[in-house]
């Protein structure tokens, strides 16, 4: 699961990471309202960033500084108006609805620190690098010599010489070095109490000198985090951050049914059961030169409700222009599947080529159902093994060659 930047900078500046306070805003004239009592509060600058499980914000235009409340408005206006498109959003961008409005400050330096699990050395890894900022991907593909990486003790997370030792590579000194230890210490314990899977703060910054702080202050202006989706039944207060709006639709309504589906980008809807046969389904619909519009796996327990509900979801996708049943019926029961797609055809009826294959428990009766109820479901295409299903339905969808 995904939070937003305000609501990491909330759990970061609650495990004692010192972040520029700020607010959440919906709309132009609340923007103008947080903007105000910040400019009034005595600060110079404030910063406005729109709200998206995406970065990139920077460079496509969707984090401003701005040096008086008037400004605010035009920004706001701007980002609630406009889709933000950066290279991790695809062509189609996303939809703002939210706003930070946050107290800018002055940057000497800009650092990147991140924490994640490093799978390939079976615990998590604090990654950290002098040249953080907007470019952190090109720093690791030029330079990757830039970027220091500190693997954590599985229960004894990170130890203070660990981060004292990667505070110096990173040129901190005097009075920033603990400052940046305070920081590293504590993003560990966070990642390890909140069970997440990444923690990144981008960047960490560094301000330059001032009277309070001759050596400056080390500071988060932006953080990302995700969290182990089956460790959230523990992790109540960061579940309930959790924001709808920012899910695809149909992945959403096949996740409360328990299904677990993907959007994709092809026309060949797929029904499967199982990881390993939804993703071999794929493939061979590849091989045979079809592109799949999903990745839907129906589980082992999937209900005659569940799938009729995964017939919705497939179909409601205006690109579907065929559909292919693979089910290998293990703990599934290919009646039930039979069932559903019969539900299905009566409710929102199948106007583009149905090709089903079906093998395993009750198929026999499954078979029986599908070619009772044929005369209702005139574009069901009946496959026989694997390679068969997948020629007809890549042959029903007319691929271009
Ligand atoms: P991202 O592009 O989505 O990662 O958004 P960030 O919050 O990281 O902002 C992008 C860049 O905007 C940062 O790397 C900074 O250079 C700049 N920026 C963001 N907040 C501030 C701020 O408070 N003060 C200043 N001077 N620059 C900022
Ligand atoms: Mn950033």
């Amino acid at each position: 699961m995904k939070i937003h930047e305000y609501q990491a900078r909330q759990l970061l500046a609650d495990a004692g990471v010192p972040v520029p306070s700020g607010q959440m805003v919906q709309s132009v004239d609340e923007a103008f309202a947080a903007a105000k009592k910040i400019f009034d509060g005595g600060a110079k600058l404030v910063v406005i960033k729109a709200q998206v499980h995406a970065g990139g914000r920077g460079k496509a235009g969707f984090v401003k500084l701005i040096k008086s409340a008037e400004e605010v408005r035009a920004a706001a206006e701007f980002m609630l108006t406009n889709r933000m498109v950066s290279p991790q959003t695809g062509p189609e961008g996303l939809d703002v609805k939210r706003l930070l409005v946050a107290e800018a400050v002055d940057i000497a330096h800009e650092y990147y620190l991140a924490i994640t699990v490093d799978r390939a050395h079976n615990t998590s890894t604090l990654i950290a690098s002098a040249e953080g900022g907007v470019e952190i991907e090109a720093v690791a593909a030029k330079t990757p010599e830039a970027i220091h990486k500190v693997a954590m003790h599985p229960i004894r997370g990170l130890e203070p010489y660990q981060a004292r030792a990667l505070a110096f590579k990173l040129g901190f000194t005097g009075k920033q070095v603990n400052q940046a230890v305070n920081v590293m210490l504590r993003l560990a314990r966070l990642f390890l109490d909140s069970d997440a899977s990444l923690a990144e703060i981008n960047p960490l910054v560094l301000t330059p000198p001032d009277e309070a702080h001759p050596d400056g202050q080390v500071m988060a202006i932006d953080a990302k985090f995700n969290f182990d989706d089956n460790a959230l039944f523990r992790r109540k207060s960061i579940a309930s951050m959790f924001d709808p709006a920012e899910e695809n639709p149909a992945e959403l309504r096949a996740k409360e049914h328990g299904l677990s589906y993907v959007a994709l980008d092809g026309n060949i809807g797929c029904l499967v059961n199982g990881a390993g046969l939804a993703m071999s389904t794929m493939d061979i619909i590849k091989l045979h030169g079809g592109e799949p519009a999903n990745f839907l796996d129906v589980g082992g327990s999937a209900t005659e409700e569940a799938v009729t509900e995964a017939f919705r979801i497939i179909l409601f996708d205006e690109k579907v222009q065929g559909v292919l049943v693979n089910i290998f019926g293990g703990i599934v029961q290919c009646d039930n599947i039979a069932r559903a797609i019969i539900n299905a055809a009566k409710e929102v009826g199948f106007q583009v080529p149905l090709v089903v294959r079906l093998e395993g428990t009750n198929v026999g009766e499954a078979r029986r159902l599908l070619e009772e109820a044929k005369a209702d479901i005139p574009t069901m295409i009946a496959a026989g093994d694997f390679t068969d299903a997948a020629k007809k339905v890549c042959a029903a969808v007319a691929v271009p060659a």
